[in-house]
């Protein structure tokens, strides 16, 4: 964030405001310590703030401190656009561009709130006054960091800021291992456990919350994955009949996609997650090195992200989504031989 928008934000702080705070759709560990360590910043300076999700998210981020006061607009429906519609300052964090947000959509389009937008994502779409884009950062909670920082200094980060802001690092970091990881994240995330932030507690609760049902959904993903080959991709693919079989809940199937990537020379893998209630084949994308997904993801199927980890969707059935990727692999023979 440049030392003009820094002066802009303070500006806009400094005077009474309706603040509202809003992740993507199907909001991950990011989205979620992102918000609620923004939320507990705002809160701190005695600003009146709330976070309204577009929809629920995974009971493992439930744990987080000020988990209980998000509005989930799909449940808390009336209340929650009560708060939309009187806000004069919104907050859109972890995406970059407004069709990320599901049926906030429309709201947020005719809202007359200033939007400031602090991203991670790759192409920022243009709707906020204020826009904090860094596609080098690790996780848009890295970036919450360097804001509260830039605004006001390290001593207004709190443990409990600490701890959603370390847990959004983690989640999008897989650990402190994908390459989007810097030595800055390192200095970050060490400055946030020197404020409080548990580290074991945190990725005890984040990934050691198996159940047996999603150990076995996992185990049909493996069973369904397809290799090929000359491609270097690995693909992979649930029904939703798997799913209820499996007594599938919201985030079971998050980080199935990256088993792929463990296989030697494997340098492309996708999961295709059928989503019968919204007619849709969720997909998420994962490369290693070069291969941009995000643009794989743009171009074909209505998605985006970042150059290694993106998602999208089809509107077909599942067997014409799998032949539809498998066709196009031969369009990028090149750059997945390279
Ligand atoms: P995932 O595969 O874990 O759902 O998402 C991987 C990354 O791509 C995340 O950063 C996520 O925000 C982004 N992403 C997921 N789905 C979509 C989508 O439909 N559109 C766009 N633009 N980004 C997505
Ligand atoms: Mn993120």
């Amino acid at each position: 964030m440049n030392s003009e928008d820094v002066k802009a934000v303070r500006a806009l702080l400094s005077k009474p405001q309706r603040i509202v705070i809003i992740p993507h759709k199907n909001p991950d560990g990011d989205a979620i310590g992102s918000c609620l360590g923004l939320w507990h910043y705002l809160k701190n300076l005695g600003l009146e703030a709330t976070v309204v999700a577009p929809n629920d998210y995974p009971k493992f981020l439930k744990w987080m401190p000020g988990t209980e006061s998000i509005l989930n607009f799909e449940k808390q429906n009336s209340q929650a656009l009560e708060v939309l519609e009187a806000a004069s300052l919104c907050f859109t964090l972890d995406f970059n561009d407004l069709s990320r947000v599901g049926q906030l959509t429309p709201i947020l389009l005719k809202s007359t709130a200033k939007f400031i937008m602090i991203d991670h994502h790759r192409s920022p779409d243009n709707y906020a006054t204020i826009t904090y884009s860094d596609p080098k950062m690790s996780s848009t909670c890295e970036m919450i960091y360097h804001f509260i920082t830039k605004l006001d200094g390290k001593d207004k980060i709190t443990e409990d800021i600490a701890n959603c802001l370390y847990s959004g690092i983690v989640t999008d970091t897989g650990s402190f291992k994908f390459a989007a990881t810097t030595s800055t994240t390192h200095r970050t995330a060490a400055t946030l456990m020197e404020k409080g932030a548990d580290n074991a507690l945190i990725q005890n609760r984040i990934f050691d919350t198996n159940s047996p049902e999603r150990l076995q959904l996992l185990g049909c993903a493996l069973k369904n994955m397809v290799i090929i080959k000359e491609f270097h991709t690995a693909y992979t693919f649930l029904t939703q009949e798997e799913l209820d079989t499996h007594n599938y809940k919201k985030g079971d199937t998050e980080g199935f996609v990256n088993y792929g990537l463990t296989i030697e020379s494997i340098k492309f893998a996708v999961i295709f997650i059928e989503n019968k209630e919204e007619g849709i084949i969720k997909i998420s994308f994962r490369s290693q090195g070069q291969f941009s997904v995000n643009e794989f993801a743009r171009a074909h199927f209505h998605g985006g992200g970042h150059t290694n980890a993106a998602g999208g969707k089809s509107d077909s059935d599942m067997s014409t989504a799998i032949s539809r990727f498998t066709k196009l692999l031969n369009d990028y023979k090149d750059e997945l031989n390279s």
